[in-house]
């Protein structure tokens, strides 16, 4: 059999890393045949590490049979020791009366602290998904913090984008959401994220051509994926905690296991691809494969495409320069 994968989880005991650790435990992420060890970060805080070992029984209790070992940690050296996945979940949540500058700042300090692990102690073939926010630029943090890594180890989610999208898209045109091929979202992952349906095809015909309403795209379809989050903490009093959780373990599992020539959207360095400068962590498309992502390069894109990345861009360059000072 299998020797166990290694799978680091931050803010393990929060409410992403309740829908996410027990779907990893059972084989989705990594798959059926492959044992995995998790260790599990939480801040050194008595509550949070007493929430973190009731987790840890509910996992116990689950018998997992692919579950090699848990770990509990507050110190993220001891964490990301030899780890070959970590999936960075927990972050600053932003306070009352906490300005943006506040939120980067707290979050800079924990991201450069974690890619410092990383770098020193991680497993040097390491994939890293950051998912705790503002996750683009907090990956941004973590990989210029770990100068020994390799930079393409670091990744964003941008799955959830992905998924929200191709859900809307299933909806508007009557498409079976599993047969939508080659959608893309470009950028932050945030509400200036765009969500590109240009390329897509269900059956190998347009999606853009079937669906043919600019309109609804613009004042429709774009607002009501950059704003989904917003949309389900008003309905459940709650951030959208299973749904994350899935687009993470669909991000590593694509990535670990290969997208079979299907395009993903991942949150990557930039090599300066499409005007993207180098090393902004920026959603684009990739196919994977042998644990490799590969950017699609080569899209024409519109006018109306251009304008949206430039936007996306200028917010993500925006963050990056208000932790410039602090890496
Ligand atoms: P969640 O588990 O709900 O969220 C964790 C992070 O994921 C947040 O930054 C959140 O961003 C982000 N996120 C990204 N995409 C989404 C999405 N689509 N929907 C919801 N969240 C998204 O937060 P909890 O407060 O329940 O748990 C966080 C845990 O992390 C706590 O237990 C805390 O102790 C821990 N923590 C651990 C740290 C560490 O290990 N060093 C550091 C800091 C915290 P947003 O805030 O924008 O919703």
């Amino acid at each position: 059999s299998k020797k166990p994968a290694r799978v680091a989880v931050t803010g393990a005991a929060g409410q992403i890393g309740y829908a996410l650790l027990f779907r990893i435990a059972s084989g989705e992420m990594l798959g059926k045949d492959q044992p995995v060890i998790l260790q599990l970060l939480e801040i050194p805080d008595e509550k949070a590490q007493n929430a973190l070992k009731g987790v840890i029984m509910e996992l116990e209790d689950c018998a997992f049979p692919l579950l090699a070992g848990i770990e509990a940690h507050s110190d993220p050296m001891q964490a990301f020791k030899d780890t070959d996945y970590a999936l960075l979940v927990g972050a600053r949540p932003r306070g009352p009366g906490m300005e943006r500058a506040d939120l980067l700042a707290a979050n800079a300090q924990i991201f450069t602290a974690q890619g410092k692990a990383l770098n020193q102690v991680a497993s040097r073939d390491v994939k890293v998904l950051v998912v705790g926010n503002p996750a683009n630029t907090n990956a941004y943090i973590a990989m210029k913090s770990a100068p020994d890594l390799p930079r393409e180890n670091f990744t964003a989610m941008l799955r959830l984008d992905h998924n929200r999208a191709a859900s809307q898209l299933a909806a508007k045109g009557g498409f079976k959401v599993g047969d939508i091929r080659k959608l893309t979202v470009w950028g932050n992952h945030s509400p200036t994220m765009y969500a590109d349906y240009r390329f897509a095809t269900v059956d190998g015909k347009s999606v853009k051509d079937a669906i043919n309403d600019q309109e609804w795209n613009k004042d429709v379809f774009l607002p009501t994926v950059g704003k989904r989050g917003a949309a389900i903490i008003a309905a459940r009093g709650l951030s959208s905690a299973a749904s994350a959780a899935n687009a993470a373990i669909d991000h590593i599992r694509d990535w670990a296991l290969g997208s079979k020539g299907e395009w993903v959207t991942m949150g990557v360095p930039s090599n300066g691809e499409y005007g993207i400068p180098k090393d902004v962590v920026f959603g684009f498309p990739v196919t994977t494969e042998g644990g490799k992502y590969k950017i699609v390069e080569g899209l024409d894109i519109d006018a109306f495409s251009q304008e949206r990345i430039d936007a996306t861009l200028a917010e993500l360059q925006g963050e990056q320069d208000g932790v410039k000072h602090l890496l």
